[in-house]
C-alpha cells in the first residue's frame, strides 16, 4: 500500500506513522518526494492499522497497488514522472531522447567511427556492447573490458554518455571502473535476479529491457527489484516479445505504452530495432513509439551492416538515423514534447 500524506505535512508525523509501521513488522520506503511526504508499506497491513491510518488526517489517500508488492516503481509511489540522468541527459520527462550506436563495439576507430555519426545525427547517448548475449557460442561475443574502453574513449571524443549491457554481477568493477553512464539489463537476463540486487547497489541508472516472453507484470516487478535493492533511476524499455509470427524478429508491443504510463513512474523507452529486425521498417516503428508516449527510441547504426559482427540486418546507416531523428524531432512537437538538447559537457 502507499500512504499519500496531505501536502506539507511535518517530517515527525511521517516518521511517527512510520515508526507505527515499522513496529507491526512492516518494511516501509520514505518516496524522495518533499512537499508530500509518501510512504511505500511492504505486505498487507493488518486491519486494526489499516483503521488507525484511515482515521488519521494527515494521510490522504491510501492507494492500494493493483498488483500487490508493486509499490516503489508505482505511480502513486511518486508525484510526478522519474527522471533518470544519464550523464548529462535526462531522460523522462517532457523531453525524447534518441540513444544509438553500434549493436556491439567492434574496435577502437570503428566505434569511433559511429559516435561521430550518431552525435552529428543528434543522438544523446551512445549505445554498444561490450558483453553480447549471443544465440550461438560460436558467434562474436564482443571484447568485453577492452569494448567498455573503447566504448567510453568514444563517448567522450564526442560529448556523448554511454550505456552497454552487463550480463555478469562479477563483470560490474570493470563497468564502474571505465566510468560506463548507464547498465543495460538485456532481454535475456531480465529476471537474472541476482545480477538486477548486484546492479541495483552500484549507483549507476539501468536501463531494464523488456524479457523476451516477459509479462508486464514480471517487467515491472523486475524494476521493483531494482528499486527495492537500491537503485534510484531505472528506464524501461520494450524491445519486442516472442508471438507466434514469424514476419519480424519479435513483436513489438506497443500496446504496453500508454498502460505502463498509467502504472508507473519510471521513464518508458522503445528499442524498435530489436522487436523488428529488419532496418527499413525501423524508422516508421520509431515514429510509432514516440506518438505512443515512449520517453525515447533505442536504435542500432553501423557505416557498413555487411560487416557488422552483429544484428546487421536492423543497422542503419548514419544517413537512414539522421532521418530518423529529423522526423522524431517531429514527431515529439506534434505529441506536445521536444527532442532533448544536446548533451552538455
Ligand atoms: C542489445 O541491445 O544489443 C540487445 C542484445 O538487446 P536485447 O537484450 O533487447 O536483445
Ligand atoms: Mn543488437
Amino acid at each position: 500500500m502507499i500512504l499519500r500524506f496531505v501536502r506539507g505535512t511535518p517530517e515527525d508525523v511521517v516518521q511517527g506513522v512510520r515508526a507505527r509501521l515499522e513496529r507491526e513488522g512492516h518494511r516501509t520506503v520514505r518516496s524522495p518526494e518533499r512537499e508530500r511526504p509518501i510512504l511505500a508499506v511492504i505486505g498487507k497491513i493488518k486491519p486494526a492499522i489499516f483503521v488507525e491510518l484511515e482515521r488519521d488526517p494527515a494521510i490522504e489517500a491510501r492507494v492500494k497497488s493493483d498488483i500487490p508488492d508493486l509499490v516503489l516503481v508505482n505511480r502513486a509511489f511518486r508525484e510526478g514522472p522519474t527522471i533518470a540522468r544519464v550523464g548529462s541527459v535526462r531522460v523522462g520527462g517532457d523531453d525524447v531522447v534518441i540513444i544509438a550506436g553500434p549493436c556491439s563495439v567492434e574496435g577502437r576507430e570503428a566505434v569511433l567511427e559511429v559516435a561521430h555519426a550518431v552525435r552529428d545525427a543528434g543522438a544523446h547517448i551512445l549505445r554498444g556492447g561490450a558483453y553480447k548475449p549471443r544465440t550461438s557460442p560460436y558467434a562474436f561475443q564482443g571484447f568485453g573490458v577492452e569494448g567498455l574502453s573503447q566504448l567510453k574513449a568514444a563517448g567522450e571524443a564526442v560529448g556523448l554518455p554511454v550505456v552497454s549491457e552487463i550480463m555478469d554481477a562479477a563483470d560490474l568493477p570493470a563497468f564502474l571502473d571505465h566510468s560506463i553512464d548507464c547498465l543495460q539489463i538485456g532481454a535475456r537476463n531480465m529476471q537474472n535476479f541476482s545480477l538486477l540486487k548486484a546492479v541495483a547497489g552500484s549507483g549507476l541508472p539501468v536501463l531494464l529491457k523488456r524479457g523476451l516472453a516477459a509479462t508486464v507484470e514480471e517487467w515491472l516487478f523486475a524494476a521493483e527489484y531494482l528499486a527495492a535493492f537500491g537503485a534510484r533511476e531505472i528506464m524501461l524499455c520494450e524491445r519486442g516479445i516472442r508471438t507466434y509470427e514469424k514476419a519480424t524478429r519479435n513483436t513489438l508491443d506497443l500496446t504496453v505504452l500508454p498502460l505502463m504510463r498509467e502504472w508507473t513512474h519510471l521513464p518508458l523507452l522503445v528499442d524498435p530495432a530489436h522487436a523488428a529486425g529488419i532496418a527499413r521498417i525501423i524508422p516508421p516503428l520509431s515514429r510509432a513509439s514516440i506518438a505512443a508516449g515512449a520517453d525515447g527510441v533505442a536504435v542500432e547504426v553501423h557505416p557498413d551492416p555487411s560487416v557488422a559482427r552483429s544484428d546487421a540486418l536492423q543497422a542503419l546507416l548514419p544517413g537512414e538515423f539522421a532521418r530518423l531523428v529529423a522526423e522524431a524531432r517531429v514527431m515529439a512537437a506534434v505529441t506536445g514534447r521536444r527532442l532533448h538538447p544536446p548533451p552538455g559537457p
